[in-house]
């Protein structure tokens, strides 16, 4: 086994006659046989021949192995989308019956589809709240939970859920656990270290890291990835090639880039925690996170995200992104460019009060996602805004 950064760049589809360095990519949307036995065993399983690209395609099996390689998991299976990772784990491992416990911080699609799809399929859920103490997690437990799911840290509000411990109570009452690493990415924190049965990403964000292509992947146990496979290759949410090959390039740099992200927000979050426009920040690697010991703890660094609230509320969040000069105003993150977003007027707006309220979401709360530009750059932007 190497290293999961030399993994990242040297694990590669099979050199082609042509001796290429990079790899090529397979934009083919099914693939030949020689012979009628040689296609009979194909769709028979006896071999591994690539037969279609909703099946497999081997720009896509590239970032698949490499991303099972980062988070040391048996297998996986890459998406179109992070949401379709997400919702094809529940979909493939759950059924009429069932009950999905997560916890309430999550991605807004994914709570679209755990309280608006599930229910039509008869599937339960309820919610703990990211910052529940072991016994109410344990509390949480229903004799028909299947599945715990999960983020950590959390968007936006930038929980830190303890896996470990979450990890052991899924361990004991056989319940399997899956965790949403998109914010982390598997070069801070690796999910199945801490009992993770499944690990989903939404490989639009740092991943890619440049804001270019929608993706995502699922990885973990080898039996819970096949029904995944068997599900997704049936439904259709098969990764684009062109998309995959883009995405295997990004993770040759996913371990320098995070660095820098990480060591960017931190000196960001260092310089603004004392601002006078601003109430409270939030940042996993500095003294003042609420769950600091958790953070350091099942983390190499802090992340790239930064958040603060604003005093003056929901006007002074506005306020501040129309006076950014450089910083983006877009709904994405993890890009190599400094993104700025508020929440409360418009990912969460639909959202009421109490509602934002119990994720954390404050009428001035600012989400950073801190990019690669040169930190006095982006800091410069940020006071001038403040100011
Ligand atoms: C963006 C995101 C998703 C969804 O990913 P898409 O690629 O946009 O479908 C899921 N989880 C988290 C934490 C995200 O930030």
């Amino acid at each position: 086994m190497s290293h999961q950064q030399t993994d990242a760049i040297r694990i590669q589809t099979a050199r082609s006659n042509e001796m290429e360095h990079s790899t090529a990519m397979f934009l083919t949307s099914s693939f030949c046989f020689d012979n009628a036995e040689e296609m009979r065993a194909a769709f028979a399983d006896e071999s591994d021949d690539n037969i279609y690209s909703r099946f497999s395609n081997p720009s896509v099996q590239e970032f698949t192995d490499k991303m099972v390689a980062l988070e040391g998991a048996e297998a996986g299976y890459a998406t179109a989308s992070g949401m379709s990772a997400v919702s094809g784990s529940f979909m493939a491992l759950l059924k009429q019956g069932d009950h999905l416990l997560a916890c309430n911080s999550i991605f807004g699609s994914t709570h679209t589809v755990i309280a608006k799809y599930l229910p039509k399929f008869g599937i339960e859920h309820s919610y703990v709240l990211a910052n529940a103490s072991e016994a109410e997690w344990r509390a949480a437990i229903r004799p028909n939970t299947k599945m715990i799911y999960l983020e950590t840290p959390t968007n936006p509000g930038l929980e830190i859920l303890d896996m470990s411990m979450i990890g052991r109570i899924a361990k004991e009452h056989g319940v399997i656990f899956n965790v949403d690493n998109c914010f982390a990415t598997p070069v801070n924190q690796l999910p199945i270290q801490y009992g993770a049965d499944l690990v989903v990403h939404s490989a639009t964000k740092w991943l890619d890291g440049q804001g270019r292509v929608l993706g995502g992947v699922v990885v973990g146990r080898k039996d819970l990835i096949k029904e995944i496979y068997l599900f997704c290759r049936s439904t259709g949410p098969a990764l684009s090639p062109f998309n995959a090959w883009v995405l295997s390039k990004s993770l040759e740099t996913l371990d320098v880039r995070m660095e820098r992200h990480a060591s960017n927000a931190l000196y960001i979050a260092q310089q603004l925690e004392n601002h006078p426009a601003i109430n409270t920040l939030r940042y996993p690697f500095l003294p003042s996170h609420p769950h600091h010991t958790i953070a350091i703890q099942q983390m190499k660094n802090g992340g790239g995200i930064v958040c603060f609230e604003l005093k003056g509320g929901i006007e002074a969040g506005r306020k501040f992104l129309d006076a950014l000069k450089m910083l983006s105003l877009t709904a994405n993150l993890g890009d190599t460019r400094s993104i700025a977003s508020h929440p409360a007027s418009t990912t969460h707006s639909k959202l009421s009060e109490a509602e934002r309220q119990a994720v954390n979401i404050t009428p001035g709360l600012i989400r950073i996602s801190v990019g690669l530009e040169n930190r006095e750059d982006i800091l410069k932007d940020i006071l001038q805004a403040l100011g």
